[in-house]
């Protein structure tokens, strides 16, 4: 058969291996393994294969009633929450901020792997479905213009699109916006991290807020430093509630050094 090739034989060939290549780039994740790039025998709500998946380190077991992160003994709430006005009714998460939960979050972050954020949504619903969540709509923790364009998306962004399509719930997109480009939170303990976020956000449409439970989706809650900071932001715009979901959150540690009751995360990259 004869080829239509408007452009000529070498042409078309370029623009084939070109789509061919487009072609993997956008649907490589629906016959591998997002981690290991196995090949699935079918497809899931993972993405993952299931030694991958066996690995996930899930938050399954103690945490902290308010902020969800994983405690080291049976106290009821960390240190942080107990002795700071947290403005969100209760924050939770699929995973520890570890191992495959790591990588899935910078391939997402910063390897430009969007279409992570469709799986990492599903684990996302599913938790939501578990802890018996009740929002009405669904916001992004935004990202500074200038951080959004050097990055050229906000992976909160991605991930609180997808469980607002799987949920039925209303997006509010730009919504909230973030005003301020703050210094880098990762390099700071959670009072600094208090003080560095405050005045960081403002609400777009205050309208769009009054009277609803809303869901603040972020891709890894650190200390809830800033989760808390938009939802204090939202609460003053007279949205009734806040919960918050990540997909992953670090492990609460205390620290002698910092003198905040919190360890800095140096290595993380928030
Ligand atoms: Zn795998
Ligand atoms: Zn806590």
């Amino acid at each position: 058969m004869k080829v239509y090739a408007p452009y000529g034989e070498k042409a078309s060939q370029k623009v084939a291996i070109l789509l061919t290549s487009i072609a993997k780039t956008l649907f490589v994740d629906d016959c591998n393994c997002l981690l290991c790039g196995k090949e699935l025998e079918e497809k899931n709500r993972s993405g993952l294969c299931l030694e991958c998946l066996q690995r996930l380190p899930l938050n399954d077991k103690e945490i902290c009633r308010k902020c969800g992160r994983v405690l080291a003994n049976e106290a009821d709430y960390c240190n942080t929450c107990q002795n700071n006005e947290r403005y969100f009714n209760s924050a939770r998460s699929v995973c520890v901020y570890k191992g495959e939960a790591v990588a899935l979050v910078h391939g997402l972050k910063f390897g430009n792997k969007r279409y992570f954020a469709k799986y990492m949504a599903n684990a996302m619903v599913d938790k939501y479905l578990d802890e018996g969540l009740d929002c009405d709509c669904v916001l992004a923790v935004p990202l500074s213009d200038k951080r959004r364009r050097a990055r050229g998306y906000n992976q909160a962004d991605l991930l609180a699109r997808e469980i607002s399509r799987e949920l039925k719930l209303d997006y509010l997109d730009g919504v909230a916006v973030k005003i301020r480009d703050n210094e880098e939170q990762a390099k700071l303990g959670h009072a600094k991290r208090e003080d560095n976020v405050k005045g960081a956000y403002a609400v777009k449409e205050k309208d769009a807020l009054k009277g609803r439970r809303v869901l603040l989706v972020d891709d890894v809650l650190t200390t809830g430093a800033t989760a808390s900071e938009v939802a204090r932001v939202l609460l003053k715009a007279k949205a009734k509630c806040v919960n918050i979901l990540t997909f992953a959150s670090t492990k609460y540690k205390v620290a002698s050094e910092t003198g905040d009751g919190e360890e800095n995360h140096e290595n993380e990259m928030v």
